[in-house]
């Protein structure tokens, strides 16, 4: 399997490459060359497959550039860190099928790719006798997830910058009592937007970028859209177990790298009946599947902070395909929002977003009404973010299709949103409980450039 760039301008590279590159050199992302599409004997052969040979079947159809034994055994070690031994179990709860994601050490989904990166980051730079200096910005979930990823991993160092104070008490902790020599906590005196320029900066730097390897864990990574292709198939697969037909993922979205990996399985042959795209008051997304309006607003804040996005870089996936894979029509797309802040589209192309998507805004006091009402029908508590796409789907889902909802982080990880809607702290699951007495180690900086650089100077590998 090679790889190509949405923007067309690089030499088609495997497997292994891709995810080293992370941002294709162009500027684009990386897509693989063609997708597989699966007859009907392999997803009856996938129908009771547990989770980890599930995965295993569908990263080798991408990766086949890695010894099939090798990849076994960095998906299972990926896997062992989860909590649950379904990785990604689907429950019911008053007729609603909630996909928990939520299982990994982070308690947010992005463990399910992170984890997997950090492995396969390993194995590579072993293999080619290299080193890597991470460097990230996050606003919580993002940077705990790569921390866990890699902490004590050989030959990476991790460097992640979080706005001092800035975070909820738990995103914090979850980074800063992470003590592995190769962690390197940044609290930045600044906000999230300045630790993201700061980053943006040290990428932009190029040759600090090639002297010190500095490598990327955003979503960009398409091994991360990979990993997460995989809890589609078992969900649909559960819950078809379960007599549910015409099934629609509610998804809640930022930067479209989850809702991306449900379309990438929907073109693979899972026979999806819509995905729906749920956002909260950055809605941009919404406005594009409706209205076709692909227009920048201001990011505003809600109690789904991983959702207060307006860019959202896996959107650029999506258009490649929109564009019948014609790179020419992404790149004057993104030079037309160069310089209007904006992109058009055709009748003919809104119908198709439409033939896959559908979508609705959840606004703040719709998603803290959802948590108190979905708890007092049913006991089960929802993190904001998972609220979104409840709401959405009692909102958008017909009577005669079966949705499944993904639940994106645990409910103790945003305690204080549950908390305002229900009355109720949730309690803290085994992996977090006492982490408020743990040691921690945490540099705090002034958000100054210079000032960064200086200390990944002094501790790169
Ligand atoms: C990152 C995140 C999202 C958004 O996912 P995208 O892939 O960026 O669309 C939603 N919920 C939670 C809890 C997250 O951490």
């Amino acid at each position: 399997m090679k790889y190509i760039s949405t923007r067309g301008q690089i030499t088609p590279a495997g497997f292994k490459d891709a995810v080293m590159m992370g941002l294709a050199t162009d500027g684009g992302l990386l897509l693989p060359q063609h997708i597989p599409h699966l007859d009907q004997e392999t997803l009856a052969a996938w129908q009771k497959l547990p989770y980890r040979e599930l995965a295993f079947e569908v990263v080798s159809l991408f990766a086949d550039d890695i010894p099939p034994g090798d990849l076994k055994r960095l998906i299972d070690r990926s896997y062992d860190s989860f909590d649950n031994k379904e990785i990604t179990p689907v429950v019911r709860e008053n007729g609603v099928y909630i996909l928990e994601l939520f299982h990994g050490p982070t308690l947010a989904f992005k463990d399910v790719a992170l984890q997997l990166l950090g492995n396969l980051f390993e194995y590579l730079l072993k293999e080619r006798g290299r080193k890597m200096n991470i460097v990230g910005a996050t606003s919580g979930d993002t940077g705990s997830a790569a921390i866990y990823g890699v902490r004590g991993k050989e030959n990476i160092n991790i460097f992640i910058l979080h706005p001092h104070l800035k975070t909820s008490k738990v995103q914090a902790l979850q980074m800063t009592t992470v003590l592995d020599a190769n962690v390197h906590n940044i609290a930045a005196r600044g906000t999230f937007d300045d630790c993201q320029n700061i980053v943006k900066a040290l990428f932009n730097d190029l040759p600090f970028k090639e002297k010190y390897a500095l490598g990327a864990v955003n979503s960009i990574n398409w091994a991360r859209v990979l990993a997460q292709v995989v809890y589609y198939f078992y969900a649909w697969f559960r819950v078809a177990d379960q007599g549910g037909s015409d099934i629609v993922f509610s998804v809640p979205t930022g930067n479209f790298g989850d809702i991306f990996a449900g379309y990438v399985a929907k073109r693979m042959g899972l026979p999806i009946r819509k995905l729906l795209l749920a956002t909260n008051e950055n809605n941009i997304l919404t406005r594009f599947i409706n209205e076709g309006d692909y227009s920048l607003g201001e990011v505003v804040q809600t109690v789904s902070p991983s959702m207060d996005i307006q860019l959202a870089s896996n959107f650029e996936r999506y258009l490649y395909y929109l564009f019948d894979e014609d790179p020419a029509r992404v790149r004057d797309a993104f030079a037309q929002m160069a310089l209007s802040g904006r992109i058009e589209f055709n009748a003919a192309e809104l119908a198709r977003v439409r033939e896959d998507f559908v979508s609705r805004t959840v606004n703040q006091a719709e998603t803290l009404d959802t948590i108190a009402t979905f708890r007092e029908k049913t006991g089960y508590l929802l993190d904001p973010h998972t609220a979104v796409g409840v709401r959405a789907a009692q909102e958008l889902v017909p009577a005669d299709a079966t949705p499944i909802c993904l639940a994106t982080a645990h409910p103790a990880k945003f305690g204080e949103a549950v908390q305002r809607a229900t009355g109720i702290a949730p309690p803290f699951p085994a992996s977090l409980s006492g982490i408020d007495r743990l040691p921690s180690r945490c540099d705090i900086l002034d958000a100054d450039l210079a000032v960064i650089k200086a200390f990944i100077e002094e501790k790169a590998l």
